[in-house]
């Protein structure tokens, strides 16, 4: 087939390919109004937007068919990360092969030598990442004097990464008469200005919604425990079984202790973030394009770029910061008009900020909960069954080896032995704590009722070491489905106690109260400092803070919750302590809480006052 508005070369190269029609941003670049012009372009990472370019590029690059003899560069593209510039420069490759290109990719990491004598051999396109291009630039071996055409691609991932500099010199370089073409995922008051500064009448080309690579992206928001994130991202993976999954955590320690977590549990994982060299780096995607690995977990910074067509699942493991960073992610999926799944954990005090969030971006998305142990184990079954079920050809040796084996066994335990040696080789759903087999409101959450208390004293004895106690406070109540069995592993995590070590977990509205013994208070509010970011909170959006006056209302009486409390504290003191212990609600008002010393309050010391912070978050 041949294609509309193109040079016959191109038009070709795009049918060897397969394709069989334009991305909308391809047609909208290709229209005559469009021709020669400087275009300032928004399109979805996805949306073939290099090719986009590379087309609109023919104009000023092909003469008869062909690219002229060049002894310096006609076309130069500036691409933020090594991936996506060495990603570019396989796009052109092809669609360029036939027009008889040769192409320079210069970028950081790679042999500096090399690639100057690659620009001293005569290239007509040239493509990099901006500090190798502005050095190359600076020891004369880039020579911008006789480029036609500047493209600059995820412009505004180069200005949020800190190349504005190098841009500017780089442009600054080249001719005046150059044209030049932008394209940016978002446009914001930066990129307006460089588009001010450095184009001339620029066509405004929009195609954000229209792009398949976006619409393909179907969004799931997943409401877990905050103490569930890690066990729901395992039964996500496990349910879905995608060739690729990319896993995105907001800082590089987190994506450490993630993958470290999914290797142990015999995930094929690797990590990208910004700790890794650039050989880590490279063995990691290789790893990725020749399957021996299924699961990237990685940080923005380190995922951008990379193009891995197999990769149909995109978990934020942790919130991404706005909106276009939750595009961004998930454009690494639905690529080149294939189906993809982008899935935003939610713990459930984070559950607003994310509505919102998906409302701004006007993205749909389907609400569930974390798929459990148990949806792993049915999806796992259809999977074999499926598998073991397909027709194969048997080698004769195999059919020899299983005549001995029905010689000696039913076909029945031969079939068991079958499914239990494939079953071995999965690693095992996480049973979650808080999507056990409870009724559920339409919203998700837990139903009304259903919840306990941790009682201040369980099973009928007194628990020792909870006369003298401390009260602090949870910035999150049944609103936000607070509930004892996230609690407690989240409050053991946060202060670094054990659970013995807490008392009555008190849940309010909006807050939830709990005690802790006066003896270990301040090395609780230590640990809880040193757990927690600037605005005092965990990733989860949850904060823990003083609280001297203890809870102002009264326990919540079980009606026949589901489960025993973790503390083994028999159901019938649900919310209460035994042997008509004074309730919370019976505590008499004023300073010190239950069991405290009126006259012996205890004086947190303030938060503001920080101990050491915790390594780089
Ligand atoms: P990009 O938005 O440039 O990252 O492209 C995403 C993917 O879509 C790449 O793998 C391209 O090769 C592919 N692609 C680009 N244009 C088309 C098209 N017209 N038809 C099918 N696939 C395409």
């Amino acid at each position: 087939m041949t294609f509309e508005n193109l040079s016959p070369v191109l038009s070709d190269a795009l049918t060897a390919r397969g394709y069989e029609a334009l991305t909308p941003v391809q047609s909208q670049v290709s229209e005559d109004q469009a021709k020669g012009r400087d275009l300032l372009v928004s399109a979805q990472t996805g949306s073939g937007k290099t090719v986009a370019f590379g087309l609109a590029m023919g104009d000023e690059l092909l003469e008869d068919g062909r690219m002229p003899f060049a002894t310096s560069p006609l076309a130069l593209i500036i691409a933020p990360t090594r991936e996506l510039a060495l990603q570019v420069s396989r796009e052109l490759s092809w669609l360029y092969a036939k027009a008889g290109a040769r192409i320079a990719t210069c970028v950081g990491g790679m042999d500096a030598s090399k690639e100057r004598r690659a620009l001293g051999q005569g290239v007509q396109i040239v493509v990099g990442t901006p500090g190798r291009l502005r050095d190359h630039l600076e020891r004369g071996a880039l020579d911008l004097s006789a480029l036609r055409v500047a493209v600059l691609d995820e412009a505004d991932e180069m200005l949020d990464m800190g190349f504005r500099d190098d841009l500017e010199e780089i442009l600054d370089g080249t001719p005046a008469t150059r044209r030049t073409l932008l394209f940016s995922a978002t446009i914001p008051n930066p990129i307006v200005q460089l588009a001010k500064r450095y184009q001339k009448d620029a066509l405004r080309i929009s195609t954000v919604g229209q792009d398949r690579g976006h619409g393909d992206i179907a969004y799931q928001a997943v409401t877990v425990a905050p103490a569930d994130i890690e066990g729901a991202v395992v039964n996500l993976l496990r349910l879905h079984d995608a060739e690729t999954a990319m896993l995105f955590c907001a800082t590089r320690d987190n994506v450490r202790r993630l993958h470290a977590s999914l290797v142990e549990r015999g995930f094929a994982a690797v990590a990208l973030s910004g700790e890794h060299s650039q050989n880590e780096r490279n063995a990691a995607l290789q790893a990725l394009r020749d399957r021996r690995a299924k699961v990237c977990v990685a940080t923005d910074v380190a995922a951008r770029g990379i193009d891995l067509p197999t990769l149909s699942l995109v978990v934020h493991v942790e919130i991404p910061r706005d909106a276009e960073a939750l595009q961004h992610r998930s454009g690494r999926t639905g690529r080149a008009g294939k189906k993809g799944t982008a899935v935003i954990i939610v713990p459930y005090p984070r559950r607003r900020r994310v509505d919102g969030m998906l409302r701004g971006a006007r993205i749909e998305a389907e609400w569930m909960d974390a798929p459990t142990a148990a949806d792993v184990r049915k999806r796992d079954q259809e999977r074999l069954m499926e598998k073991l079920l397909t027709p194969v050809e048997h080698e004769a040796e195999d059919i020899e080896l299983a005549q001995r084996l029905m010689a000696e066994r039913t076909a029945e335990d031969i079939a068991a032995s079958l499914v239990q040696a494939h079953r071995a080789l999965m690693p095992p759903p996480e049973d979650l704590i808080d999507n056990g087999p409870r009724g559920r409101d339409t919203a998700g959450r837990p139903e009304r009722g259903e919840r306990f208390e941790r009682p201040e004293r369980g099973g009928g004895d007194q628990r020792e070491g909870f006369e003298d106690s401390v009260w602090f406070r949870l910035n999150i109540g049944r609103h936000q489905n607070a509930d004892p069995r996230w609690i407690l592993p989240l409050l053991c995590r946060r202060g670094h106690v054990s659970k013995n070590e807490i008392g009555a977990i008190r849940i309010g509205p909006k807050e939830t109260m709990f005690n802790i013994p006066r003896a270990i208070a301040d090395r609780f509010a230590e640990a809880v400092i040193r757990s927690a970011n600037e605005d005092g909170e965990d990733e989860s959006g949850v904060a823990i803070t003083p609280a001297p006056d203890g809870p102002t209302y009264p326990p919540r009486r079980d009606k026949g919750g589901h489960g025993a409390p973790r503390d083994g504290a028999p159901r019938s003191t649900l919310g209460r302590a035994p042997g008509g212990d004074r309730g919370f609600g019976d505590r008499p008002r004023g300073p010190g809480g239950p069991g405290g010393k009126p006259t012996d309050r205890y004086k947190p010391k303030p938060f503001g006052q920080r101990s050491p912070r915790r390594p780089s978050k």
